[in-house]
This record gives C-alpha cells, sequence and structure tokens, in this order.
C-alpha cells in the first residue's frame, strides 16, 4: 500500500480553522454542499457518456445514497458519478482553485454577523471543506469512471491530508464500478446529522428539485439496500410552470447560488418557434463578491435536453449580465460536440438574444409593478447592466429603457430614467444635460449646474465609472444628444423663455473691463488653462472649469487615465462669473491698476479653487497655502 502525506497550503489550514470553529454558522449547508458535488459529479459523467457510452453501461442510473451509522458515529454519501483519480483527489481536495479566496473568507469571518456568512462558503468554490463543521475527520473514497484504481483522501481538517490506495473493506462502500464515497466522522456539534429524520429533513429542504434521485439508507448497516428516496429528482424548470411554487422556485435558486436569500426576480418560459428551449432565470439580491473580478464568468448553466453541459460557457450569456443565475435548456444544440466549438454555434447566439430580450423586459415590467425591488436591483447590478450599452448596439434602447439615474429634479433624492428627462426638457431644449463625477453630494454643489438649476433646467448625475465609458460611444438617446455641462460653450439663454436675460441692462463699459479682466487671467495662467472667459453657467461662484468643446470632459479624463484608456494632457478653460463681487472688484483693480503686485497670486487662487471645487489635485499645495494664508491674514485685519 503506498500512503502519501501532504500538509495543506496555508491559504486552506486558515480557512479549515475558521470552518472548524464556525459556531454560529448554519451546519445545515454542508450536506447541501456534498450533495451538490456528488450531482455535479453525475451531470459531468452524464455528459461523457454522450461521447464513451460505455462508462456508464453497466451501470446506468445515476443516484446518491446516504446513510448513518450511530455506532460508529459516521455520516456516509455515496454517488455512482465521475469520481476522481489520485491527482485530482489531491487537487480537488487538496488546494483551492481560486486565488485570494481564503483571505477573503478570513476577512468574512471576524465578526459574528460575519461569520454568519460562512453559511455562503459554496460560493467561494470551497463547499467540500463545510464537512469539517460537524466532522473531525472526513474519508473520500473514489474511483474514476474507466479506470480500474480506487483511491482514499483522509484528513483530520488540520495539518495536512493523506492519499492511498483502498483497502477491501472500502472499495466495497462504491456503488457499482465507479463514483465517490464520502464518510464523515461526526463530531459532537454535529449529532443531529446521525438522526434519520434530520438528514431527510435536510436534503428535502436543499434539495429537493436536484434531478438526480437521493435515497436514505434508514438500517444500520452499510448494505446498499435501495433505500428510500427522499427527493423529488426531476428537472424543475421541465414542469409547468402552473405547477411550481414560490417556494420551489426559491428553493432551486438557493440549489444553484449556494445561497440562502431570495431571488429579487424569477423568469421562467419556454421558448418555441425556430428555436426552442427553456429558461429558469433568476436576478439575485445581493451582489456575488466578485462581480468585477475579470475572470468571473457568467454562471447560467446550459443544459441540451436535460443533459448538464457546462456552468459557465462563454457566449451563452453576455458579460453585462453575469450577475443573472440559472438555466438553460436547449433543445436544438447538438449534444456530441465539445463545449468550445458549442460557443460559436448560431442557435447559441439565437439563445443569447433571446434570453436578453426577455431579461430587460422583465426588468422594464419589475420597474413598473415593484419600483422598490426595482431600485434594489438596479443598485446592486445597474454599473453592470450599463457596460451594455457599449457592448450590445442591438439591445441598447432596452437597456436605457431601465436605466436610472439621479438629477436635480427633486433634489437629486430620486431615481429617474432618460424618457422621464426628456418629457421634462423645456422647450427649446434639445439636448440631455449631464454632469459626470464621483458623487451625487459633491455635483449637486457644482457650479458648472448653478445657471441650469436657477433656470429650473435638469442636469443629469452620472457618478459611475462605466458613465464615462457608454458616453463615449454612445451619442444621443430618442435623438437627444448627451451634452456634458462642463464643456464647450453653452448659451442657457437660447433654452430659456428670455425672462431673466442676463445681458440686459449689461453696460458695455463692464463688459469691456470683463474682457480685458479675461485676457490678463488668461496671460497669467497660460500654462495651465487654454482660455478664461466670461461664464452663462454660474450665478453663486466666481470661477468653474469647463472643458473646451473638442476636448475631453475633467472628470472623463480623470476616470481614463486610470483605466490607462487614455494618456492626452487637454487644458481646461476657466470661466470667470462677472456677477460675482469678487470677480468684479478684480476686474475693477485689473483696470485701474495694471501693477498691483497682489494680482497675479489672485489669479492662482481662483484657478486653484475651481480645481479644488472639481476634486482635481494641486500642483503647488504649498504655494496655494502661502497665498491663501497671505489673503486670510490681510482679509481678517
Ligand atoms: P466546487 O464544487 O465549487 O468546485 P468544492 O469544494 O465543493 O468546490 O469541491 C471541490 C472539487 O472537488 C469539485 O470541483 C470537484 O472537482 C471535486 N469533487 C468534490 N466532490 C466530488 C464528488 N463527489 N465526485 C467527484 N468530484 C468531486
Ligand atoms: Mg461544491
Amino acid at each position: 500500500m503506498t500512503t502519501q502525506n501532504q500538509s495543506f497550503n496555508a491559504d486552506i489550514s486558515r480557512l479549515l480553522d475558521i470552518v472548524a470553529n464556525a459556531l454560529y454558522t448554519n451546519h445545515d449547508i454542508f450536506l447541501r454542499e456534498l450533495i451538490s458535488n456528488s450531482a455535479d459529479a453525475c451531470d459531468r459523467l452524464r455528459y461523457d457518456a454522450i461521447t464513451k457510452p460505455e462508462l456508464i453501461a453497466d451501470n446506468p442510473n445515476f443516484r446518491i445514497h446516504i446513510h448513518k451509522d450511530t455506532e460508529t458515529r459516521t455520516l456516509t454519501i455515496i454517488d455512482n458519478g465521475v469520481g476522481m483519480n489520485k491527482k485530482e483527489l489531491t487537487d480537488n481536495l487538496g488546494t483551492i482553485a481560486k486565488s485570494g479566496t481564503a483571505s477573503l473568507m478570513e476577512k468574512m469571518s471576524k465578526t459574528k454577523e460575519q461569520k454568519d456568512r460562512l453559511n455562503l462558503i459554496g460560493q467561494f468554490g470551497v463547499g467540500f471543506y463545510a464537512s469539517y463543521m460537524v466532522a473531525d475527520r472526513v474519508t473520500v473514497i473514489s474511483r474514476k469512471a474507466g479506470s480500474k484504481s480506487i483511491w482514499v483522501w483522509e484528513s483530520d481538517g488540520r495539518s495536512g491530508f493523506e492519499v492511498r490506495n483502498a483497502s477491501a473493506n472500502e472499495k466495497e462502500l462504491l456503488d457499482g464500478d465507479r463514483g465517490t464515497v464520502v464518510i464523515l466522522n461526526i463530531k459532537d456539534e454535529g449529532s443531529e446529522f446521525l438522526l434519520d429524520e434530520k438528514i431527510k429533513q435536510t436534503v428535502q429542504q436543499y434539495s429537493d428539485n436536484i434531478n438526480i434521485k437521493i435515497f436514505l439508507n434508514t438500517s444500520d448497516e452499510t448494505d446498499k439496500g435501495e433505500g428510500q428516496p427522499i427527493n423529488s429528482a426531476s428537472a424543475l424548470w421541465a414542469r409547468p410552470k402552473s405547477e411550481i411554487t414560490k417556494e420551489q422556485y426559491d428553493e432551486f435558486y438557493r440549489h444553484i447560488t449556494h445561497g440562502f436569500d431570495e431571488p429579487q426576480m424569477t423568469s421562467h418560459w419556454h421558448a418555441e418557434g425556430k428555436i426552442e428551449y427553456t429558461a429558469l432565470l433568476f436576478l439575485p439580491t445581493m451582489r456575488p463578491w466578485d462581480l468585477y473580478d475579470p475572470s468571473r464568468k457568467s454562471s447560467v448553466r446550459l443544459y441540451i435536453r436535460r443533459v448538464m453541459i457546462a456552468d459557465d460557457l462563454d457566449g451563452l450569456m453576455y458579460p453585462w449580465l453575469r450577475f443573472v443565475r440559472g438555466i438553460i435548456d436547449s433543445e436544438d444544440l447538438p449534444l456530441n460536440i465539445n463545449r468550445e466549438s458549442l460557443q460559436y454555434n448560431p442557435v447559441l447566439a439565437k439563445i443569447r438574444t433571446g434570453i436578453t430580450k426577455r431579461i430587460l423586459s422583465d426588468l422594464d415590467k419589475l420597474s413598473r409593478d415593484e419600483p422598490h425591488a426595482f431600485i434594489t436591483f438596479w443598485g446592486q447590478f445597474g454599473s453592470a447592466l450599463k457596460e451594455g450599452l457599449y457592448d450590445a448596439v442591438e439591445h441598447r434602447d432596452a437597456i436605457f429603457k431601465v436605466c436610472r439615474f439621479y438629477s436635480t429634479h427633486e433634489d437629486g433624492e430620486k431615481f429617474v430614467s432618460l424618457s422621464e428627462y426628456v418629457k421634462r426638457m423645456k422647450d427649446g431644449q434639445n439636448e440631455i444635460y449631464y454632469i459626470s463625477g464621483e458623487n451625487t453630494e459633491a455635483l449637486k454643489n457644482s457650479p458648472q449646474i448653478e445657471g441650469f438649476k436657477s433656470r429650473n433646467i435638469e442636469v443629469m448625475f452620472f457618478t459611475d465609472t462605466i458613465d464615462d465609458f457608454w458616453l463615449q460611444q454612445v451619442e444621443d438617446f430618442q435623438g437627444k444628444k448627451f451634452k456634458s455641462v462642463t464643456k464647450g460653450d453653452i448659451n442657457l439663454d437660447d433654452n430659456d423663455n428670455k425672462d431673466n436675460d442676463k445681458d440686459n441692462g449689461k453696460s458695455n463699459e463692464s463688459s469691456e473691463k470683463i474682457n480685458k479682466l479675461s485676457e490678463r487671467l488668461k496671460e497669467i495662467l497660460k500654462e495651465d488653462v487654454e482660455n478664461v472667459r466670461p461664464s452663462k453657467r454660474l450665478t453663486n461662484s466666481p470661477v468653474c472649469l469647463v472643458a473646451s468643446e473638442s476636448g475631453v470632459d475633467m472628470h472623463m479624463e480623470r476616470v481614463l487615465k486610470i483605466h490607462q484608456q487614455y494618456s492626452g494632457e487637454t487644458k481646461p478653460i476657466l470661466e470667470i462669473n462677472e456677477d460675482h463681487p469678487l470677480i468684479k472688484k478684480l476686474a475693477t483693480l485689473s483696470h485701474n491698476d495694471n501693477n498691483n503686485e497682489n494680482f497675479n497670486d489672485a489669479a492662482q487662487l481662483l484657478l486653484e479653487q475651481a480645481r479644488i471645487i472639481q476634486g482635481e489635485s494641486l500642483k503647488d499645495p504649498a504655494g496655494f497655502a502661502k497665498r491663501m494664508s497671505f489673503f486670510m491674514e490681510k482679509g481678517l485685519m
């Protein structure tokens, strides 16, 4: 007999420590995780058997057996799925596939509430280790389908594990010529799982809709009599909608997400016609921890005529719908080609179009029928969905329909849609005004929107990073162009009913002064700004910065630079408010005393305060502080 001892790497040791001490956690989930692994193993072999039917010829019915032994305090789960060879036992049960998982889990385990989140262990791809919540030793006996050798993995969940050949007794435990046996040595905390009733109830609660039969052998012996089936073992999605309860849908959702929450939205339909498929899709309530992990794939499972093909097939879902969970079961796709070529099958593209349309129209419906649920959804997933605005032009209109933003309307407390905005546009207004920035709070007080607010012209707030990306690709909504209020020249009075025309009564003399001031400021600040000009945007603030018509918005420039999508350097335009006392004073000063020694510093300070309001950094903070102190000192005297 060959035995190999290996120690767990640091990641797993830490994880096991957390799991073993997870006092506040719901222990039931270990069984759900083990059953889910067994069901996956059956699904995988069912797929392999399409091309190699001999793999299951002697033992064609997939199934899972569970039994307990109160004498030896063991709980055993047996499946006749694909099984594992020696290398797979070592790799799959001895390492963590995703890097960073363990440290993330450790962070989560710091407080009591977070410990509860260990319930989500299955979502991290480490569900197997949940066994150590109830067991102090786990033995896994496995025979890979088509292979002769039988291997055993065993560990107390502390220092490490051993892998060895199976003994004659252990070989006996397998269900026929393949599959996996997981034996748990139940510790005190897990005693309830030595009761048939508890096992049965747990399976029914969490695994009823698994489409593999699960049997409970209630005799205390380890014989493999059939036992009694304890789940319904039919594909839930294949049943008529009218026969499925909300509880069953929710349970199925929890099964596929390894979660405990309820879906925000459930869509179940059967498409017929040119292509035929069934879809059962869910929107989760909570954003998954890796939504923005670039390696994250969509997690909608693809079945072909009830056979599981893949759980993250590229091309089935758009990446911007990667938060959607559920299953698609196709009647038309060929079963006997490999997963890679499936991606390029035109039927798959048609299915993708069909489900995308349906999800977007269901979301639109949700926004009308259940605005609260919709807003929760939007807060969690809106920014991912908006990637579709540039990624999938053909769905852009439907995506826009469900997009929500804050705006100056009702003081920015309420989400508005673009069509609401368009409906509220003023007579003569042809553009959708927006300002983009870090957050609504800061944007609300931007000097650039003062003139809009005073004229009651609504401005949209675009606060997601992604907004600056789609705005580069998308010109208009319903023929109305998107227009940044921090860019280019804006003549608000064109939109106005001329009732508060600012220029009325302005003397030639004062506008001449202002023009001169602009010229002089421009000369002083020419290193940093492209131009200085009187503003139509400002009402309260003395100055603001805007981008030139052909330039890039300052916020957008910053965002693009962070994402290394832009390397240019554009000088902004400094706009001055000719009605502001400070600007008036400077204009007079500049007019009367061309050589005032403080004028240069005042010019710098104007630019610096405009940059600060904008959230930009200062080129020379020390110089700024000096100038500021100087003027403060004078002002306080
Ligand atoms: P996940 O299921 O998310 O991959 P787990 O920790 O539950 O994470 O399982 C790790 C891996 O171990 C699985 O991906 C699978 O390859 C393997 N495995 C676990 N249980 C079984 C089983 N009963 N039969 C075959 N392979 C299994
Ligand atoms: Mg698992």
